[in-house]
Order: C-alpha cells, then sequence, then structure tokens
C-alpha cells in the first residue's frame, strides 16, 4: 500500500513563523482576537500584494481577452435572489443540546458531538452570507448582504462592460477582492475564514466551445501555481460528480492543494453554463445577451468560472516554500519563496555601524528601494542578519563592507544556495534585476567576480 501524500511542514510552525516574523496576526488580538478573522503584518500585506499583482499581470495585463473590473462590495439585494444565494446558500447545522457548539452535519462521522459527546438537533439550514442594512433605517426593506463572491459584480456588470469595451467573444472579466461567508466550520489558520479575499475570472464564450474552454482554464490556472513556485506534484485536480455539482454548475473541478492538513480546495473552476446571464435577465427584465456577427443572432454565452482564494494561495506559498537546513554551521529557517512574491527582494546590509560606511551603504539602500521593496538592517552580526532575510524570504542580500569604499564593489547573496558574488555597485541595479527574473547567479557583469562557491 502507498503511504498517503503527506505536506513537509506542520501548520503550527507556519503560523509561528507568521506572527514572529510579522506577516499575520489574529484579529484585534488585544481584545482576545476574532473567531476565523485575521490580520495580514507588514510582510504579510507586501506577500499578498504580490500575489494579486502576479495574478493581475498574468491575468489581466498580458491578455488581449481579458478587462478588469472592481465592482462593490454591497450589492441590490435582489442580485442575491437571482443567483439562488438567498435560497441556497445554506449548510445544514446541528446543535448540540448539551454544550450548544453547532456542526455542519454533513461533516460529522457520529450522531453524537464531537466536543462533549451530547445529543444532537435535527439539522437546520443556515445561510452564510452576513446581512446588514442600507441607510438609517433597519428594517426588512433596508437589508442588504456583503457579497459572499465577488463573482456577481461581473455578471450583472455584463453588459456595461460588453458595450464599453466592444470585446468580441471569448473574453473575460477579472475581479479581485473581499468576500464573506459566516461560515460555520472555519479554522486550519487563513484556509477557511470568514473575511477572505478572492481572485475571480468569469470568461465568456460561446455555447458550444463550452468544454474547451474549461479545459484550457484547467490547465492555465495549474501552470500559474507552478509559474510562481509550487510544486506540481502537490497539485492535484479533482473533478467533482455529479452529484456534488452546485446548481449552476454543468461542470466543476477543484485544483487541490496538499495542504499540512491534507489535500484541499485551493481554487475551483467551473463551467456555469448560461446560468448567471438567464437568472439576471430574468430577474432585472434586462436583455443580457451578445450579438453574434458571424450567425447574425442574439446567444447568450456561456461562463467559464476560475475563482481562486488569495488567501489560500498565501498558504500554498508558503507550505511550499518553507524549509529547514543548515547553513555555515547553524541550523536555520527559511523560505524558498519565487522572487516576484517574496516581501523583501533584497536586504542591504553594511558590515559595520561606523558613519562612514553607514552612509555609503544607505545611499546604496536609497537608490534600490526606487525599483523594489529592499531593506535595511544594521543590527547584530551578519550572520544574524543573514538568517532573519532567510526565514522571510528574502532572495538576495548586498553586503557592504570597508573594501566597498575603495573598490566600490558590494557582494550578493543568494538565499537558496548561499554562493555570493561581487560586483561593481555601477552595474548593481542592473544585476539585481537580473537574478530577480531568474538568471544564474554566476553569470557575471562586467568586472564582477565569484566570491563564494
Ligand atoms: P470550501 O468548500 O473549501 O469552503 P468553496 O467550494 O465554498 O470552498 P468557492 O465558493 O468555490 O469555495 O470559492 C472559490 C475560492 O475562494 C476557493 O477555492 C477558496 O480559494 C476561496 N474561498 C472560499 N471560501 C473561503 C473561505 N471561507 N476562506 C478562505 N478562502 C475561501
Amino acid at each position: 500500500m502507498t503511504e498517503p501524500a503527506k505536506a513537509k511542514v506542520e501548520m503550527e510552525k507556519l503560523v509561528s513563523l507568521c506572527r514572529r516574523r510579522g506577516f499575520i496576526f489574529p484579529s484585534s488580538e488585544i481584545y482576545g482576537g476574532l473567531s476565523s478573522c485575521w490580520d495580514y503584518g507588514p510582510l504579510g500585506v507586501e506577500l499578498k500584494r504580490n500575489i494579486k499583482d502576479a495574478w493581475w499581470r498574468a491575468m489581466v495585463q498580458q491578455r488581449d481577452d481579458m478587462v478588469g473590473l472592481d465592482s462593490s462590495i454591497l450589492m441590490h439585494p435582489r442580485t442575491w435572489e437571482a443567483s439562488g444565494h438567498v435560497q441556497g446558500f445554506s449548510d445544514p447545522l446541528v446543535e448540540c443540546k448539551s454544550c450548544h457548539l453547532r456542526w455542519r452535519s454533513d461533516e460529522l462521522e457520529s450522531d453524537k458531538c464531537p466536543e462533549c459527546g451530547g445529543e444532537l438537533t435535527e439539522p437546520r439550514l443556515f445561510n452564510l452570507m452576513f446581512k446588514t442594512f442600507i441607510g438609517p433605517v433597519e428594517d426588512d426593506a433596508s437589508v442588504v448582504y456583503l457579497r459572499p463572491e465577488t463573482a456577481q459584480g461581473m455578471f450583472v456588470n455584463f453588459e456595461n462592460v460588453l458595450n464599453t469595451t466592444r470585446k468580441r467573444l471569448p473574453f473575460g472579466i477579472a475581479q479581485v477582492g473581499k468576500s464573506f461567508r459566516n461560515e460555520v466550520t472555519t479554522g486550519n489558520f487563513i484556509f477557511r475564514s470568514r473575511e477572505f479575499e478572492q481572485m475571480e475570472i468569469e470568461y465568456f464564450v460561446k455555447p458550444e466551445t463550452d468544454k474547451q474552454w474549461f479545459d484550457y482554464w484547467v490547465e492555465e490556472r495549474i501552470n500559474w501555481y507552478v509559474s510562481l513556485g509550487i510544486k506540481r506534484e502537490n497539485l492535484k485536480l479533482r473533478p467533482h460528480t455529479k452529484e456534488e455539482l452546485a446548481h449552476y454548475a454543468r461542470e466543476c473541478s477543484d485544483i487541490n492543494y496538499l495542504f499540512p492538513m491534507g489535500w484541499a480546495e485551493l481554487e475551483g473552476i467551473a463551467n456555469r453554463g448560461d446560468f448567471d446571464l438567464v437568472q439576471h435577465a430574468k430577474s432585472s427584465g434586462k436583455t443580457l445577451s451578445y450579438y453574434d456577427e458571424e450567425a447574425k443572432e442574439h446567444i447568450v454565452p456561456y461562463i467559464i468560472e476560475p475563482s481562486a482564494g488569495v488567501d489560500r494561495t498565501f498558504l500554498a506559498l508558503l507550505c511550499d516554500a518553507y524549509d529547514e537546513d543548515e547553513a555555515e554551521g547553524e541550523k536555520r529557517v527559511l523560505l524558498h519563496l519565487h522572487p516576484d512574491i517574496a516581501p523583501i527582494k533584497a536586504a542591504v546590509l553594511p558590515l559595520s555601524r561606523k558613519e562612514h560606511l553607514a552612509s555609503f551603504a544607505r545611499e546604496i539602500y536609497a537608490d534600490l528601494r526606487k525599483h523594489w521593496m529592499v531593506s535595511y538592517d544594521d543590527a547584530q552580526s551578519i550572520g544574524r542578519r543573514y538568517r532573519r532575510q532567510d526565514e522571510i524570504g528574502t532572495p538576495f542580500c548586498v553586503t557592504v563592507d570597508f573594501e566597498s569604499l575603495d573598490d566600490k564593489q558590494v557582494t550578493i547573496r543568494e538565499r537558496d544556495s548561499l554562493r555570493q558574488i561581487r560586483v561593481p555597485i555601477d552595474s548593481l541595479k542592473a544585476t539585481l534585476r537580473a537574478k530577480l527574473g531568474g538568471e544564474d547567479l554566476f553569470v557575471l557583469p562586467d568586472g564582477g567576480k565569484i566570491w563564494k562557491e
């Protein structure tokens, strides 16, 4: 029998690293935290922005067939009636009669409370949308919902986008933004929280080409994760069976990742058919269709939806990048983050705090930070400073020593291999740019030399 696959890092280690180095804190921690809500700290916010930027670059900026959107979180309540969320977006819940904890009945293995063994109530449906009120009066007429997905903003703007961009099929609308779900089972750190961010695409196609575009997007999205450094063997496609397909879907596949708690969904890709445009057309009374010049007829496009989570991508990238090894005779924790994703691209480290060296190093720092997120660190021994950068995934350290004042050269140390080169300061920017772009460290600029193999 083959061993079940196991992730290489436990969740506790990631949680502890994220806390210790300022990636992620519990929300409103001084008040004891708020269940399943998280705050991204100084390094976390950079990493998260890098994920969203990488997605936007690949999915919008570098494509002819995609445009962006930023729709509002609060939408007309009829949106959620038409989409089926008011009626259907609910989990069956049971409550323990003694400790009153609630559980998803479809996830329970026995008919007793997992916490205290108590007797459970009959299942009851529980809507996952957060409700609030718009305007000054809190009555039924002013109820609005915090969106549980960004998708609906793109469906209701289909006509606006079509009319203003004159896109032809196939084309997509892409959006990144916050979504909210009053999840029943939360936990596993940022894997399932009540406020999270999504990166979604609604890709409109001619109905007869849906299968081909579904397959295209499955492959495209897997390749995107791999391009950011996620190992292919840690990704697995899980097609949904007919029975588990959502009410709107004709076909659906999850891209699963091997998280510390096991294989779980990173992204869902669905063929939604014409469900959404038909529903919103019916409910709003507007015609939501596309004039096909070739066939000379109006058609309702089918929609392929690759829907990814920013927070789950964050977690997957951390899991994949986490490593422990030995460097310069000491144990170290390091994150092998792809340079595009690393919160800090390079750290400038003067060997001493002596004024003439410090001001020289600060000039180099000031110049580099015009181009990248760069940090400056002059506290403690150089070994300690290298370790600190390794632990947050900084791909390169630029060391400024006393010789640099005379020879106008600095050393560049590579996080993963520990190799070093020495390069003229004049070519430092170009060299860093090339190395961040993937060039081998030992491809040297004019006047550069290998410093440490
Ligand atoms: P799950 O069954 O794991 O809760 P889902 O199938 O409900 O996920 P979708 O509705 O397909 O999720 O949402 C698309 C993507 O949004 C998911 O693949 C995931 O990356 C992200 N996502 C959904 N719910 C959450 C959540 N509560 N916390 C963090 N990310 C989420």
